[in-house]
């Protein structure tokens, strides 16, 4: 079978469906290509920050998310030993379980956006146009192309900087988890749980480890035993409810946003670690940013080389905030955490002035604080 459209996308997770929903309002007819079948459950923390949450209302998606089981949380809260900090903010915890089929269901509804799921993209020929060959031998021929497909798979004996695994699982819990913050707890260099409400008596815990502990994460019942831990630290009374999602490797690397004329999209592009939760949002922020391009490229306003060019330097300015919220500068927030909490309401409004400011100064504890300060600018 063959089949031309526009635009062609691999990937129907949070960047694809941001994109094809983007794409199809533009007049243009799009193929999303997933090798999954959705509902599916992916490895995740499943905290929407505050700035995702207005990114999809953008795009539109908003009253998918109203329909969903969500919740609304009141902000992050850091815990180090008897250490803790609270960062108000409004973002929201959803299951990716529907989360990903409502937003790829939500593309779909326009007649512009054709699925193709359940199927791989197996190989792609030409620099524009393009032809995609999936897997069961369908090809689909496009003008533009796009990548979603998240991840680069690597092994625990791979390569990257500084890799970490992940898992995730649902919980249940006895108290009612409205109005609760997005939990992170830093147990130590090596683990770190993240535990976000999304559902009513409904936890999402997330397991990190560093490569060196990446075994412990093979093993079911020691991540099961050190979310437990966390629950505990947390004072939360919580058992697992469903089976461990994952692993996946997070990786410290990125690809360039531009090339071959294929345009890389959230995680393909660059997979952020996701202290804050910041994967979804930045899958959907470079949606947007390619969305808003676009427009000039259909028009005949810009070529596809100065597209990319834009596209890769807007994302590049979007992503930077995103960077680097490590254990490290979350040590220089804490010591930051006094003259912080004198001044609340400027995390709402200034975060980002905040970290201009101390940026501009020399010192190395400044400039992990900076590094802190930046992020909590990008997530208000
Ligand atoms: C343990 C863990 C915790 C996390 N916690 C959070 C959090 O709390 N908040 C947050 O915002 N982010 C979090 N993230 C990051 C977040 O999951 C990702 O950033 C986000 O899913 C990226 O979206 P994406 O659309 O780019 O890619 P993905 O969601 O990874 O989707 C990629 C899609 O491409 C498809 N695909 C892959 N290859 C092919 C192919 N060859 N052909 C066709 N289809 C293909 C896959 O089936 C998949 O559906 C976490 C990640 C992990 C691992």
């Amino acid at each position: 079978m063959r089949t031309t459209v526009d635009f062609a996308i691999v990937g129907g997770s949070v960047a694809g469906s941001s994109m094809a929903r983007i794409l199809s309002s533009l007049g243009l007819t799009v193929a999303i290509v997933d090798k999954g079948l959705f509902p599916r459950r992916k490895a995740c923390g499943e905290g929407i920050s505050a700035k995702g949450v207005k990114i999809l209302q953008e795009i539109g998606f908003r009253p998918v998310l109203n329909r969903l089981p969500h919740t609304r949380l009141r902000g992050y809260q850091l815990q180090l030993k008897d250490k803790k900090i609270s960062i108000p903010s409004s973002l929201i915890g959803v299951q990716r379980f529907y989360l990903d089929k409502a937003l790829l269901d939500c593309a779909l509804s326009s007649p512009r956006v054709l699925p193709f799921l359940g199927t791989a993209a197996a190989k792609i020929d030409g620099s524009g146009p393009f032809q995609v060959t999936l897997s069961d031998n369908t090809v689909i021929e496009s003008r533009w192309l796009a990548v979603a497909s998240g991840a680069r798979p690597l092994t625990v004996s791979g390569t990257a900087i500084n890799p970490r695994f992940g898992v995730s699982s649902i919980w249940e819990c006895e108290q009612d988890t409205g109005n609760m913050p997005f939990i992170q707890i830093f147990a130590g260099q090596n683990y770190q749980v993240f535990l976000t409400p999304v559902g009513p008596h409904t936890f999402n815990a997330a397991l990190l480890s560093t490569k060196n502990s990446g075994h412990a994460l093979t093993n079911k019942s020691a991540s099961v035993e050190l979310m437990g831990e966390a629950f505990a630290r947390a004072g939360i009374q919580a058992q697992a409810a469903s089976y461990l999602v994952g692993k996946t490797c997070l990786q410290a690397q990125s690809a360039r946003a531009f090339h071959n004329n294929i345009f890389m999209l959230g995680d393909a592009c660059e997979q952020f670690d996701p202290v804050g939760g910041m994967g979804m949002t930045h899958a959907l922020l470079s949606s947007r940013i390619l969305g808003e391009e676009m427009r000039l490229l259909i028009d005949g306003r810009m070529t596809l080389a100065q597209t990319g060019v834009k596209y890769t330097a807007k994302r590049e300015a979007a992503a930077r905030p995103l960077r680097g919220f490590t254990f490290t500068s979350y040590l220089a927030l804490v010591r930051a955490q006094e003259q912080l909490a004198r001044i609340p309401s400027l995390y709402r409004t200034a975060g980002t002035f905040l970290s201009g400011g101390l940026g501009s100064t020399h010192t190395v504890r400044n400039r992990m604080a900076h590094t802190a300060l930046s992020f909590i600018g990008a997530c208000l």
